[in-house]
C-alpha cells in the first residue's frame, strides 16, 4: 500500500528493487562500464553488508572478480560410493567469492554512480508503458524510466516439478592441516541418499586449515535444524575429520528453488526481473551466480550504449526444457542422482559439462551430453513432460508455492566440533 505524503516521487532513470546479489553485480557492472549519466535509485529494506552467503561458480580466470575471490581451484573432485574422480577444469576454474567483498564493491559503485538509496520495501509497481511508479514503504515512491526488479518471489505458476536446493554449511577451522587447498570437492555423493531426492556434501578449502564444508539436498522438502546438523556432522565424519580438532566459525543456510516453473523475466514493458526472480537460477543445479553476472554485464553494456536494459534470457529455451526433463527423471525415480551426475562427468570433459550447466554449449554438444545419461528413463521423462505440458494447457493454472525460508539453527550450543555457537556463528537467511 503506498502511503500518501506531500512529497513528489523521486524521479530516476533506473530503479533497482532489491539490492542483493543481482543488484550488487549490476551496480559494479554499471561502474565498470562507466555509465555515469543515469539517475539511479536502489530500494531495499536491508542494506546488504558482510558475509551472508558464499558464492561458488566456475569461469575463466582473469575476470574483474579475481581480486575479490577467497580461493580458486583448477582441480575439483566428484565422488560416489564407487569412485573418486579428479577433474581438471582447464581452461576454466572453480572459484569462491564471499558476499562481503561483492557488497563492498557495490557500495563503492553506488557512491561513484551517485545513486540514491531508499531503505524501505518496494510495495507496488505500476508500469504505464512510459514510466513506472513504485510505491515504497517510506511513503515517498519512485518514478522510473526502467525498473530492474530482483525482489524474491515465487514463480508465476506451479511447475511440473518443484524441488528445492537446501543446505547448511560450516566454516571449519582445524588445529592442524587437514584440507587440501589445491582441490575443491564439487560433489560428494557418498552421503546417505534421501528417499526422494539427491544429497551430496562438498568442501571448499581456502587453506589447509580452513574450509567451508556443506551438506546439500536437492529434494521437495526441507530438513529440521537438527536434521541439517546431523547430516553435516555425518559428512564431516565421512571426510575423516576429527571433531575435537575443529571449530565451527560460521554457519551458512540456504534454500534455492529448483523447478521448471516460469519466472517471467519481463512482466511488463519497462520492468525487467533479474537474479533468482528473473530465472537466473538453473533448475537442474541451483547455480545462479554466473547467469546473474552475465546478465549484469549485458544490462550495463546496453545502458552504456544508450539501449534498453534488457539482458538475454538467463538460459536458452532448450536448456530449460532439458532441465525440466532431467528434474522429472530425478523426481519420478527414473534416474538416481549420483548416477546421473557421475555419468555426465564420466562421459564428457568437465569443461563441457560446466559450459552446459551455464547454457553455453552448442546443440551438437548437448546431444552428446544427453546421450551420456541413461536412455530409457530420459525417454520416459521426456514423454511424461510432454503429456504434462498438454495437461497444463487445458487445466486452470495452479499458483506456485512460496519458496520457504532457510531453516536457521535456534539455540547455540557448545563449540569444538558440535553445532556452532555464540559470536562465531554468522547465520545466513
Ligand atoms: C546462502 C546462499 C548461498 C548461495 N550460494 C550460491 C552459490 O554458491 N552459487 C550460485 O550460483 N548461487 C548461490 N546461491 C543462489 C543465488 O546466487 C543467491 O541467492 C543470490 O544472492 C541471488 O541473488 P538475488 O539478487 O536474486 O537475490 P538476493 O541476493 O536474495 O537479493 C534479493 C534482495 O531483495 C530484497 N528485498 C526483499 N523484499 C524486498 C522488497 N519488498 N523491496 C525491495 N527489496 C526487497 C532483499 O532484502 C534482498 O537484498 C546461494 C544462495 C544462498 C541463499
Amino acid at each position: 500500500m503506498v502511503r500518501v505524503t506531500d512529497s513528489a516521487p523521486l524521479d530516476v532513470d533506473l530503479a533497482l528493487l532489491g539490492g542483493g546479489g543481482a543488484a550488487s553485480l549490476l551496480l559494479a557492472a554499471l561502474d565498470r562500464h562507466d555509465v555515469r549519466d543515469l539517475r539511479i535509485a536502489i530500494v531495499d529494506p536491508v542494506r546488504r553488508r558482510g558475509q551472508d552467503r558464499t558464492w561458488a561458480f566456475w569461469g575463466h580466470p582473469d575476470s574483474d572478480l579475481d581480486p575479490l575471490l577467497s580461493a580458486s581451484w583448477q582441480q575439483v573432485e566428484v565422488a560416489t560410493a564407487a569412485r573418486r574422480r579428479v577433474l581438471d577444469l582447464t581452461p576454466l576454474r572453480y572459484a569462491m567469492l564471499r558476499s562481503g567483498p561483492v557488497y563492498d564493491r557495490a557500495a563503492d559503485a553506488e557512491r561513484r554512480l551517485d545513486a540514491t538509496r531508499i531503505v524501505a520495501p518496494a510495495e507496488t509497481v505500476r508500469d504505464d508503458g512510459d514510466r513506472v511508479l513504485v510505491g515504497t514503504g517510506d511513503g515517498r515512491g519512485v518514478r522510473a524510466g526502467w525498473v530492474l526488479d530482483s525482489r524474491p518471489r515465487p514463480p508465476a505458476r506451479a511447475g511440473r516439478t518443484t524441488w528445492l536446493q537446501h543446505f547448511r554449511g560450516w566454516w571449519l577451522e582445524a588445529d592442524r592441516p587437514v584440507f587440501d587447498p589445491m582441490r575443491a570437492v564439487l560433489m560428494d555423493f557418498r552421503t546417505p541418499q534421501p528417499p526422494r531426492g539427491v544429497s551430496f556434501g562438498y568442501v571448499l578449502p581456502v587453506s589447509d586449515r580452513y574450509a567451508l564444508v556443506e551438506y546439500t539436498e536437492f529434494s521437495p522438502d526441507l530438513l529440521t535444524d537438527a536434521g541439517y546438523d546431523a547430516a553435516l556432522a555425518g559428512y564431516r565424519d565421512l571426510l575423516g575429520l576429527d571433531p575435537t580438532g575443529l571449530r565451527v566459525r560460521e554457519v551458512e543456510n540456504g534454500v534455492i528453488p529448483m523447478t521448471d516453473a516460469p519466472f517471467p523475466a519481463r512482466p511488463t514493458p519497462r520492468v525487467v526481473r533479474l537474479g533468482t526472480a528473473g530465472g537466473a537460477t538453473r533448475p537442474s543445479t541451483g547455480f545462479t551466480f554466473s547467469a546473474m553476472y552475465r546478465q549484469a554485464d549485458q544490462v550495463a553494456r546496453a545502458l552504456a550504449a544508450g539501449r534498453a536494459p534488457v539482458p538475454a534470457p538467463a538460459y536458452p529455451r532448450r536448456h530449460r526444457w532439458m532441465d525440466a526433463v532431467a528434474l522429472r527423471a530425478l523426481d519420478r525415480g527414473g534416474v538416481g542422482g549420483p548416477e546421473f551426475f557421475d555419468r555426465l562427468f564420466d562421459r564428457n570433459p568437465a569443461e563441457r559439462v560446466l559450459r552446459f550447466l551455464d547454457g553455453g554449449t552448442t546443440p551438437a554438444e548437448e546431444v552428446v551430453i544427453m546421450n551420456s545419461t541413461r536412455l530409457w528413463p530420459m525417454i520416459a521423462a521426456t514423454a511424461g513432460d510432454a503429456v504434462h505440458r498438454v495437461r497444463d494447457r487445458v487445466r486452470p493454472t495452479r499458483p506456485a508455492p512460496a519458496i520457504p525460508p532457510a531453516v536457521v539453527g535456534s539455540a547455540p550450543t557448545a563449540r569444538r566440533g558440535g553445532p556452532p555457537s555464540g559470536e562465531d556463528d554468522v547465520r545466513a537467511r
